[in-house]
């Protein structure tokens, strides 16, 4: 086959028009995968959970890598000083002293206040002094990861003698010393506020780094902060798990977020039947009991990780009218579902909710 000259220009022209595109899409299709595939670490273990971390920015593998680790490392040393299993830390100290003052660290001191404003902000709902209390049933860790223990139902008197030692208006601090005192008999559990200060360790690394423009971290599912935004100004889509659903993975909802810190707490985290009854980890202190408030799954979105981690626990015992109370006081959004299948939504969530789970009647409350 012979082809004229113009014919000849024609076809090589459409070769550097497909050669061309090619190159396009080769530099442009690697370029967009780079930016869009974020760095992601997982299957490290702290706060008796695991953690997870998604990193986009303009960072190399080899420095994201290192951000995730810094940020590894932060969560590691707060748990050093928070975790009341180990007898060297903050925690562990206090709990051993026997009313004597103990010095904290300036982040587990800040913490330890934190907890104890939920406390008076809730109007004792999140007590962090609960810890005798969820040891008698059995859903302190140590127990929850030995196969042997059952989860059981406490006599009925030890409930009442152990419910004495619950009351944070004991726990005195000072300021100048960074000192901490409990109450005769008393020890202190800031588990209620581990995975949400974790999650504000480790954004608080990302924030540092200009070369990360979005980084995620979760903390055992329940907890989650969020720096930034992802690849092209677009939200993060986190699922909230379905507090009747048949596990992780069976989702009610999802809410678009950005830049901020979400927790949740759910009766179905922790949990046994006996008959007809069924009993979770999230105690009444006025009680002693598992909460019965109505409420069975609370999510709470604000800028502050501990903060969210503890306002969740503390509307699961409060129940939905306290509980929207405590919320707007403390400028935090929620999601809770209650035991009819009803959902109350906060404005500020409003934009970014999409229903999974069409059996739950969506009410938006103030
Ligand atoms: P997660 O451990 O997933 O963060 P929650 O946020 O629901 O779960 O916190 C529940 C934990 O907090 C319980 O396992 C218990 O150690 C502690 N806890 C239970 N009830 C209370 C309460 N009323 N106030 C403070 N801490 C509580
Ligand atoms: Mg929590």
């Amino acid at each position: 086959m012979k082809f004229s000259v113009k014919e000849k220009m024609v076809i090589a022209a459409s070769g550097f028009i497909v050669i061309g595109l090619i190159a396009y899409y080769v530099v442009n299709g690697i370029g967009i995968k780079m930016e869009r595939t974020p760095h992601e670490t997982s299957g490290l273990f702290a706060m008796g959970s695991v953690i997870s971390q998604k990193l986009y920015g303009s960072h190399s593998e080899v420095e994201m890598d290192a951000v995730a680790n810094e940020a590894f490392t932060a969560v590691k040393e707060l748990e050093g000083l928070i975790s009341w299993q180990s007898e060297s830390s903050d925690i562990g100290r206090l709990n051993k002293a026997e009313g004597e003052a103990v010095s904290f660290n300036k982040k587990s001191y800040e913490l330890l206040k934190q907890n104890l404003a939920v406390a008076r902000k809730s109007s004792g709902a999140f007590d962090p002094t609960i810890l005798p209390v969820v040891k008698l049933w059995g859903f302190d860790p140590p127990h929850a990861q030995d196969s042997s223990f059952s989860y059981h139902v406490p006599k009925i008197d030890d409930i009442h003698s152990t419910l004495a030692l619950v009351d944070y208006h004991k726990v005195i601090t000072d300021d100048a010393a960074q000192a901490v005192r409990l109450g005769a008999g008393q020890s202190i559990d800031l588990g209620g506020s581990g995975k949400g200060a974790a999650c504000d360790a480790a954004v608080e690394v990302y924030r540092k780094n200009a070369g990360i423009s979005g980084g995620m971290i979760v903390v055992g599912g329940s907890s989650i902060g969020l720096m930034g935004e992802k690849p092209e100004g677009k939200s993060w889509d986190i699922a909230i798990r379905d507090p009747r659903g048949t596990g992780a993975g069976d989702n009610l909802a999802i809410i678009q977020l950005k830049n901020c810190f979400v927790s949740t707490s759910g009766d179905y985290e922790k949990f046994f039947a006996e008959g007809s009854d069924y009993y979770h980890h999230i105690i009444n202190p006025r009680t002693g009991w598992p909460s019965k408030s109505g409420i069975i799954s609370a999510t709470v979105v604000c800028s502050n990780g501990a903060l969210s981690d503890m306002l969740s626990t503390a509307c699961v015992v409060l129940g939905k009218d306290a509980a929207l109370e405590l919320l707007k006081e403390a400028a935090a959004e929620a999601v809770l579902a209650d035991d009819a299948k009803n959902l109350y939504i906060t404005q500020g969530l409003k934009s970014g909710f999409s229903l999974i789970n069409e059996s739950y009647t969506i009410n938006y409350v103030q």
